[in-house]
């Protein structure tokens, strides 16, 4: 099979256009796409200090990546990793590993943090202390890292002087988010999901998916073609992911229906075409212990931090 730019050997067939593309024209349509995606939903001006969040996986290494490359057209803006370390034994290194190594290959600033030192505690310690899934604890681990890696996240975005964050969330992340919330019925956190970066509480740096509209097939190929390096094994705490049935249904409908999830995402962006002002209600509250954004009148790293001590204290 021929590229169909070029007529050189295929290396991959987009499957949802039965497009084929050579290596070059692969990567080509991989930068164009973020490129569009950046535009199209105003992602970034020309002078940010462009903070992405890096975690040795497979989207955020393919990120950092493109990224460097449609930067070096805007000589005005800047690039920092930011690495979170949520401290997981026999894990957490591996990725931290490829996150460095790629930051400074591509001579990109970086900068890490981690829970231990931000929080005080590190993943590990927190869910052994919160005990276990059912009986003691409430949620699956990768809510409670999900609580703090956002929060560190931003944290850390803010102490870099970061204008925005971007994070490698892929196409079927996005439409999986969409989903739950869907499922969950809840339409604040659906409405939130606006692609456009916006200031949704002041001490919040604005975030944004550059991969929001790049299938995750692609990001593995993307990194397989360029022989980047990236954290394969699963996190110990994956067993526990709440995130499992949708996210089977997308990956099993998709090869039916291999538009699935650009429609699911689509949909989204008509629907809050519709609704062009985001209603007050789902505008955040400061937390009253810490000041920062919080959906009640604690913010959930706090809410985490009183349960821990009260468990610490029996
Ligand atoms: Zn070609
Ligand atoms: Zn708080």
């Amino acid at each position: 099979m021929k590229c169909t730019l070029c007529g050189e050997q295929t290396v991959y067939v987009r499957q949802y256009d039965k497009l084929a593309f050579c290596k070059r024209h692969f990567n080509e349509q991989m930068r164009k796409r973020v490129q569009k995606t950046i535009t199209r939903y105003k992602m970034l001006g020309r002078n940010d200090r462009i903070a992405i969040g890096v975690s040795g996986g497979k989207d955020s290494i393919a990120l950092l990546n493109i990224m460097s490359k449609i930067e070096k057209d805007f000589p005005e803006s800047e690039l920092v990793a930011i690495i979170i370390d949520e401290g997981i034994a026999n894990y957490r290194d591996e990725g931290l590993h490829f996150a460095k190594k790629h930051a400074e290959r591509l001579d990109i600033e970086y900068h890490i943090f981690s829970f231990e030192k931000d929080f005080g505690y590190n993943l590990d310690y927190i869910i052994k202390t919160l005990g276990e899934r059912g009986k003691d604890r409430e949620y699956g681990a990768c809510s409670y890292c999900g609580i703090l890696r956002r929060k560190i996240l931003n944290k850390a975005a803010k102490e870099v002087n970061a204008d925005i964050l971007l994070t490698g969330h892929n196409l079927e992340d996005e439409a999986e988010t969409i989903l739950l919330n869907i499922i969950r019925g809840d339409i604040k956190r659906l409405v939130r999901l606006d692609p456009k970066p916006r200031k949704i509480h002041h001490s919040l740096v604005p975030r944004a998916k550059p991969f929001r509209m790049t299938p995750q097939a692609e990001i593995v190929m993307y990194c397989y073609l360029n022989d980047l390096e990236y954290q394969e094994i699963p996190c110990p705490y994956a067993v526990e992911a709440y995130r499992g049935d949708v996210r089977d249904f997308i990956f099993k409908t998709q090869e039916k229906q291999p538009m699935l999830s650009f429609n699911i995402v689509r949909g989204l962006d008509n629907l809050l075409k519709m609704v062009s002002t985001i209603p007050s209600s789902s505008k955040m509250q400061d937390c009253s212990k810490c000041g920062e954004a919080a959906a009640s009148n604690l913010c959930k790293s706090c809410w985490l931090k009183d349960k821990i001590s009260t468990i610490q204290n029996l």
